[in-house]
């Protein structure tokens, strides 16, 4: 595992600072849980600026692919990911709490120390669906279903085709 990339959110913010790199899928501990496979890696970038206000703000963005649980047949679903989220930085609680009360911005506690491996899971977490599941005809569930359907339609036109021939 690499050292963590820790940044003070608001000198980033105050210095229009631009941090852009990868993580590997298996180095977040938390996010694995929603997943049946780790493999792979997800790009973020993050850039310091303000927000519509003048309050601190980091953009972030994060992209790649995961392997999420599907909870009917507990089979992989496919999800890109490409998040974008522009998160305002709170110099205190009381900050947080009437930035927090506007339901159209996404605000964090600007703690000197912020942990951005720890933010980037935070974001994937977040945006992920409460009950992942595949699509109607893509779930093993409903395929096994219409597979015996479609099992007995062939027994039936191969019993067919044998009539014909006969
Ligand atoms: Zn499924």
């Amino acid at each position: 595992m690499s050292a963590p990339i820790v940044i003070d959110p608001l000198d980033f913010a105050r210095n229009a600072e631009v941090l852009r790199g990868k993580m590997v899928v298996s180095g977040f501990e938390r996010l694995r849980d929603y997943l049946t496979d780790d493999r792979g890696e997800l790009q973020y970038s993050i850039v310091g600026g303000s927000g519509a206000g003048t309050e601190p703000s980091l953009q972030i963005r994060i992209q790649g692919q995961i392997s999420l649980k599907c909870q009917r047949c507990l089979g992989t679903i496919g999800h890109m990911l490409d998040l974008r989220t522009d998160l305002l930085l709170a110099r205190d609680k009381s900050e947080l709490a009437r930035l927090d009360a506007d339901a159209s911005v996404d605000c964090i506690l600007a703690t000197p120390e912020l942990d951005i491996a720890a933010l980037v899971e935070d974001e994937v977490i977040l945006s992920l669906p409460a009950s992942p599941r595949h699509g109607e005809d893509e779930c093993a569930i409903d395929k096994q279903e219409s597979g015996n359907t479609e099992e007995g339609r062939s027994a039936f036109s191969a019993l067919a085709a044998l009539k014909k021939l006969h």
